[in-house]
């Protein structure tokens, strides 16, 4: 995290001061380091170096058009899960060959927005899927490119709720079924058959699972090249995990290295699809504290941001580092920092031993730059809060924070109810 650094007691972001940001653009904001993000996205692609690969953004962990235009810039792709992310793409000039569409419930309209767009593939869940994909390319004339996700059955040893490679997910098609699903998938004239595909899980922190999964695919993929389909794309989705608090997750390098070691002589294009080890740690959220209160059993500290601007604590009771943005001399005092949100489960931290924060003083939650915006909702009718990109000493407001009146913006009040 080097782009968020002390000096002179005050975090900055590259060479801006986080609390001139906090005054010009109020609380509670998303702030990015473009150079984190970029370097991020280069290390990896550069891990990748030795063999052909397309390195597909996971645009749903971090969806600012700013942000993807970044990764777009440096010769990436996307890996989408709806139509919206894929307008998104294309807002921030993807090319539509390095386009994957995932997801277990692709509707039809999406599914013809993609093939007019003329995207690389899609990784497909289920057999029906299939079907309804090749009628649309039957309709508008096309062959659509897929894979099929299949579902290894490795235990990627991460939290249940972002664990998605085992027999009871949801996600994919265990191996048997892909076996058969590939060749009626042969017999279907508008699909062209490009690769395999997985993804494991999210905050994956050991190398293993994704050599289990990678092997496990490559029989596969033998097997379907013996029966005559030239398989061409092994997409091995996203997952990497990085340090919130103590993990100690494989640089990319090493991860990418396992990778190329476990693949040699495959002749394919490798489709990697990071998400959280990209934006993760390249973006924090700014928030004031309104209040402090103690009660008999607990001290607590409320600021201005929530579960709904960042639901990660409450959903998968996930651990963000708390910071002071001005560090002052003071005694530490072990507290809650919550929401202004009628919930009980709204808080960003519980039982942190934390510099004892004053009224009005600013605090940054870190590692906060993936599933942060891109999860919040306006629930308690909050306006979405600002996105800010620093780049060197100047900062750029990617999303204005949204007013009252875009909060009931294509509301309605019925006919028969206006006075
Ligand atoms: C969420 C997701 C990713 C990104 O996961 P990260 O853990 O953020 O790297 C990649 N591929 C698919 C199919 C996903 O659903």
């Amino acid at each position: 995290m080097n782009d968020f650094q002390y000096k002179e007691q005050e975090l900055w972001c590259e060479q801006a001061s986080v609390r001139a940001i906090a005054e010009k653009v109020g609380t509670p904001f998303y702030l990015y380091s473009y150079r984190t993000l970029k370097n991020h996205f280069h290390v990896f692609d550069q891990a990748f170096a030795e063999i052909p690969h397309i390195i597909c953004f996971a645009v749903k962990s971090s969806s600012n058009i700013g942000i993807l235009r970044i990764f777009v810039a440096e010769g990436g792709g996307v890996d989408i899960v709806s139509g919206g992310e894929l307008y998104r793409a294309m807002q921030a000039g993807v090319d539509p060959r390095k386009v994957v569409y995932s997801g277990v419930g692709k509707r039809l309209d999406e599914i013809e927005y993609a093939l007019k767009a003329n995207i690389l593939m899609f990784n497909v869940e289920s057999f029906q899927e299939l079907t309804e994909i090749n009628a649309c390319a039957q309709r508008l004339g096309k062959k659509a490119g897929i894979a099929l996700r299949v579902n290894p059955d490795v235990d990627p040893q991460t939290h249940p709720y972002i664990s998605t490679g085992l027999k009871e997910n949801k996600f994919g098609v265990n191996i048997e079924k892909a076996i058969e699903a590939y060749r009626e998938a042969r017999k279907m004239p508008y699909l062209d058959i490009k690769g395999v595909s997985c993804h494991i899980g999210s905050q994956v922190t050991k190398i293993s699972p994704f050599v289990d999964a990678l092997n496990r695919l490559k029989k596969l993929v033998y097997l379907l090249r013996e029966e005559g389909t030239n398989i061409r794309y092994l997409d091995l989705g996203g997952g990497l995990g990085i340090t919130y608090k103590e993990e100690q997750p494989p640089h990319p390098t090493e991860y990418a290295k396992a990778i190329i070691d476990a693949s040699k002589d495959m002749n394919c294009t490798f489709i990697l699809e990071p998400g959280r080890v990209i934006v993760g740690n390249a973006g924090i959220l700014v928030t004031k504290v309104l209040y402090t209160k103690t009660n008999e059993e607990k001290n607590f500290v409320i600021v201005d941001a929530g579960m709904n601007d960042l639901i990660r604590p409450s959903l998968y009771n996930s651990y963000h580092q708390i910071q002071p943005v001005v560090i002052k001399k003071r005694k530490t005092v072990l507290a809650d920092i919550v929401g202004p949100i009628c919930e009980s489960g709204d808080y960003l931290a519980k039982d942190r031993n934390i510099p004892e924060f004053e009224r009005g003083e600013l605090m940054a939650v870190m590692s906060a730059g993936a599933y942060g915006f891109t999860m919040s909702s306006n629930y308690n009718s909050r306006p979405r809060v600002a996105e800010v990109l620093v780049k060197g000493d100047r900062s750029y407001v990617i999303r204005r924070r949204e007013m009252y009146s875009d909060i009931v913006k294509g509301e309605k009040i019925p006919i028969f109810l206006k006075v």
